[in-house]
């Protein structure tokens, strides 16, 4: 089942190590704007921060990129779950609009920025595939393409008979295409990032836990491994890692782990037959099963939750495999090479959410669509946090609700994932 060399960190590491150590304390060192987190989110605020002339520090608790940002299956979607109807039966016309604009808005800016910042992460617009798990959903689908569902997303239906030119599955009963959507390397985009948040001027602080957070002087005060550290403005920016310093987010914030396999290296023919295009796939099930090729197009990476509780990727890797194989046949002898984990950020509400109490800036709950989308908030909240008006967003705008007596132990996921299970099995 493992290959020889099997690993438990992710593929995206071989090609972009984090095992960068930063040297350096921070001896009641006083700043603009400290960032708590090294994702996505907090390298963009970063950049931000800095280019518009602020003293900015970002700390990571772990080495940096090390939580979900580098471990993800580089899918680039417009993110945002709902559409129209939904949003403006709960939040009313205008803000429906704008979140449906933020999340197709979040899909171009992250391709801009990786243009214009001229990184190299593989960056492809190869479009998503989605397989209907039954001929009810084939239906489904097929009635939000012609309702118009998804506007200006080019979204069309590829029938069962068409099948082959997608996939090389008989799971499916055909499926949807959303040809805007692309993919990269989510390590080298943000090794990438990285470097442009540095070159802005942004300190980073690797193994760099903030221990504690509290208001002082009209600013904070930092507890953190490495000394304290004043910070005018701080910016949240720890999503599914997100710990007890904030625990009005942390009760807001349902922490849940993400996993995927990568297989051993195919061979050419297989994997063309297999996944003739370079599209990220995902299925119409409540459990959804995520995957793509690798950007070499030598690997398959298959990614999904397999397990009630949380578990070993060693443990996991196994039962996507055996997931996978349901799907590809052929791929019964082919063995791991890699199996992680990380952790997804999700909401009550399933979207995602800015704000900030009088300094305290966060954004965060991308409910497993976060490589647009954290990029585009993070961008957004370092805005916020330096008073450019162009920050402010529709999220910033709607309830971050919780829910009585969490406090972000997620004692409800199993019979969650338990229910979703027994009613994927249904085909309803
Ligand atoms: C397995 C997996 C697959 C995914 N696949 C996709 C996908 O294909 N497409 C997609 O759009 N999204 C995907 N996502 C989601 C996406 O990766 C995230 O939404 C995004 O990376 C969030 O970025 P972030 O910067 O907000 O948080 P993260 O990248 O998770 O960073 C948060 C950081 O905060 C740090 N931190 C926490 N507390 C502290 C503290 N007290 N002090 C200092 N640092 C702290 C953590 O160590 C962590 O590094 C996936 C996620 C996972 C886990």
């Amino acid at each position: 089942m493992f290959t020889d060399d099997f690993k438990e960190t992710p593929y995206w590491w071989e090609a972009a190590p984090i095992a960068e150590r930063t040297q350096g304390d921070l001896p009641g060192q006083k700043v603009d704007v400290a960032i708590i987190g090294s994702g996505y989110t907090g390298l963009q605020a970063a950049v931000q921060c800095a280019r518009a002339g602020r003293s900015t520090v970002v700390l990571e608790a772990e080495a940096l990129g090390y939580g979900a940002s580098t471990r993800n299956g580089g899918q680039i979607s417009t993110s945002v779950k709902f559409g129209l109807a939904e949003l403006t039966k709960r939040y009313g016309q205008e803000i429906a609009e704008g979140i449906v604009a933020e999340g197709q808005a979040s899909r171009d800016y992250v391709e801009q920025f990786i243009r214009d910042e001229g990184i190299a992460c593989h960056f492809n617009v190869a479009g998503r595939f989605d397989g209907a798990h039954s001929p009810r959903h084939f239906k489904k689908m097929a009635q939000n393409v012609v309702a118009g569902r998804y506007q200006n997303s080019g979204a069309y239906m590829v029938s069962e008979a068409d099948m082959p030119a997608e996939l090389g599955t008989k799971a499916y009963y055909g499926g949807m295409v959303f040809p805007r959507h692309a993919n990269l390397h989510p390590a080298l985009y943000h090794k990438g990032l990285l470097g442009v948040a540095r070159a802005a001027g942004a300190e980073v602080h690797s193994h760099c836990a903030v221990t504690g957070l509290k208001r002082q002087n009209g600013g904070f005060l930092l507890d953190t491994v490495k000394g304290p550290l004043q910070a005018a403005r701080v910016i949240l920016a720890t999503n599914g890692y997100t710990g007890g310093i904030t625990p009005w987010q942390q009760r807001r914030v349902i922490p849940i782990g993400s996993y995927i396999i990568a297989t051993e290296e195919l061979p050419e023919p297989l994997i063309d037959r297999l996944m003739p295009t370079d599209r990220n796939i995902c299925d119409s099930r409540k459990l959804v099963y995520y995957y793509r090729r690798s950007p070499d197009r030598k690997r398959i990476l298959f990614g999904g939750r397999v397990s009630l509780q949380e578990a070993d990727p060693k443990v996991s890797g196994p039962r996507l495999h055996r997931e996978m194989v349901h799907l590809f046949p052929e791929l019964a002898d082919v063995k791991i090479s890699h199996s992680w984990t990380g952790k997804v950020g999700y909401t009550f509400d399933t979207l995602m959410h800015a704000g900030q109490d009088d300094g305290l800036f966060y954004a965060m709950g991308y409910c497993g669509s976060g490589v647009g989308m954290s990029s585009y908030m993070g961008m957004r909240i370092g805005q916020q946090a330096v008073d450019d008006p162009r920050g402010m967003t529709a999220f910033n705008r709607i309830p971050f609700p919780t829910r009585p007596f969490y406090t972000g132990n997620p004692w409800f996921l199993a019979p969650s994932v338990m229910a979703y299970r027994l009613w994927d099995r249904t085909g309803l």
